[in-house]
């Protein structure tokens, strides 16, 4: 049988609201499926009408006791042999 790489290899997927999008040059917002969701990417919706919350960095804060890089230095930390 026949298979092809991709089911549809000519749409995307709006990284907005996930729908569809032909990509083509009937879809003059691609990869966004309309203006409004290009809109939203642009942040002139968020600014307009929705307040993002949280204060800026606060996500970026990791805490010190968890994701300790591994130190290529000490290999021993590594398992095995
Ligand atoms: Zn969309």
């Amino acid at each position: 049988m026949s298979t092809r790489e991709k089911s549809n290899p000519l749409s995307v997927k709006c990284p907005i609201c996930g729908k569809e999008v032909v990509w083509g040059p009937q879809s003059p917002y691609r990869p966004f499926c309309s203006e409004r969701c290009r809109m939203i990417d642009l942040g002139e919706w968020a600014s307009n009408a929705y307040r993002i919350e949280g204060k800026p960095g606060s996500a970026d804060e990791l805490d010190p006791g968890e994701a300790v890089p591994f130190d290529p230095r000490h290999p021993e930390q590594l398992k095995g042999n």
